[in-house]
C-alpha cells in the first residue's frame, strides 16, 4: 500500500464562479476526498463563490480561506495577482470587481464583433450560457466556439483566434497591478503574485512597493528551475511563499486539485501576516 500523500494546502481553485468546472461545494468535496485542507477558492475577479465556500468547508470540515485572483497590466504585459485571507464582503473591493465585470463584458462584446469579421456568427449568449453565474473570460469563449464545432479543441481556439497576436484578441482593460495590490491590501488581504514562472518578473520591484506581499513558488507550470530561482528571490526580498494546483475542475481537462501540497509551516506565515495587517483597533 502507498503511504497517504502528505498533508498539506492547496491555495490556488477555481469555481463555475470564474471559469472553472464545478460549483465551490464541488470543489470542497474534491479538496476533503484528497484530506487537501486549507484550500483557497481564488476566482478570477470574482468573490460570489466564497460564501457557498466557506459553508461546504464548515460541513465538510475543510478550512477555506476567501480569496480571489485580479487580473491586471503590468507594463506591458497581463500579470495576476492572488489575495489572501481578504473581507470578501468589503464595499470597496466589491465596487472594484463590478467594474471589472463590467470591462469583461465589453470585452467580450468585442471578441464577438471580430469573430464575426472571420466569418464565425457566435453570439454572446453562446457565451455566457457556457459562463453561468460567472465572471467571463476567453475560456468560456472558447468552450462555445468548439461547441458550435468552429474549431476542434480549445487550443486550436486560442491558437486560431484567441491568443494574442490573433486575430480575436482583445487587450483587456483592467486594473494595474499596484491598483490591483492596493484592493487586496484594502480589503486587509495578502497580495500575492500567481504563476510568474521565468517570464513576468521584470517589474517585481515597483510591485512590492506597491505593497505586493508574497510569491506564488509551487505551480504546475513553475519548472524545478522556476521553483529554485522564485525561492531566493522570495528569501531576498521577505516574501511570502505560496502554492496551489490552479484546479479548474475539468475546463481544463484533469482535476488537479491536490498535486500541490503547500505545507503547512507556508500558512502559518500567511496567517500572521494577516494579523500584523490588523491593528488592534480594526
Ligand atoms: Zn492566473
Ligand atoms: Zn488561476
Amino acid at each position: 500500500m502507498s503511504p497517504p500523500p502528505p498533508a498539506g494546502a492547496d491555495l490556488h481553485l477555481h469555481s463555475s464562479y470564474s471559469d472553472g468546472s464545478f460549483p465551490p461545494r464541488r470543489v470542497v468535496a474534491e479538496a476533503a476526498s484528497r484530506s487537501v485542507s486549507p484550500i483557497a477558492l481564488t476566482d478570477h475577479d470574482t468573490v460570489a463563490g466564497i460564501p457557498e465556500a466557506l459553508q461546504a468547508g464548515t460541513e465538510m470540515k475543510v478550512e477555506v480561506i476567501p480569496g480571489v485572483e485580479l487580473s491586471a497590466q503590468d507594463i506591458d504585459q497581463e500579470i495576476h495577482i492572488l489575495g489572501y485571507f481578504i473581507r470578501w464582503d468589503d464595499p470597496a473591493l466589491q465596487r472594484t470587481l463590478n467594474v471589472l465585470g463590467r470591462r469583461r463584458r465589453d470585452r467580450l462584446t468585442e471578441i464577438i464583433r471580430r469573430l464575426h469579421r472571420k466569418g464565425i456568427p457566435l453570439t454572446a449568449d453562446e457565451v455566457l450560457q457556457i459562463a453561468g453565474k460567472g465572471t467571463v473570460g476567453r475560456l468560456h469563449v472558447a468552450r462555445a466556439l468548439v461547441l458550435r464545432g468552429a474549431v476542434g479543441t480549445l487550443d486550436d481556439a486560442f491558437d486560431r483566434f484567441l491568443a494574442q497576436g490573433r486575430p480575436a484578441y482583445v487587450e483587456r482593460t483592467g486594473l494595474t497591478a499596484s491598483e490591483a495590490i492596493v484592493a487586496i491590501r484594502q480589503a486587509n488581504g495578502i497580495p500575492v503574485l500567481a504563476h510568474p514562472g521565468s517570464s513576468r518578473l521584470a517589474n517585481l520591484g515597483s510591485l512590492i512597493q506597491a505593497g505586493l506581499q508574497g510569491i506564488e513558488v509551487f505551480h504546475p507550470a513553475h519548472t524545478t528551475a522556476d521553483v529554485v530561482t522564485l525561492t531566493r528571490l522570495a528569501t531576498k526580498h521577505g516574501l511570502l511563499i505560496t502554492g496551489g494546483s490552479d484546479c479548474h475542475g475539468l475546463a481544463k481537462g484533469r482535476i488537479s486539485l491536490g498535486t500541490i501540497r503547500l505545507p503547512l509551516a507556508y500558512v502559518e506565515c500567511l496567517r500572521q501576516a494577516v494579523r500584523s495587517h490588523r491593528t488592534p483597533n480594526a
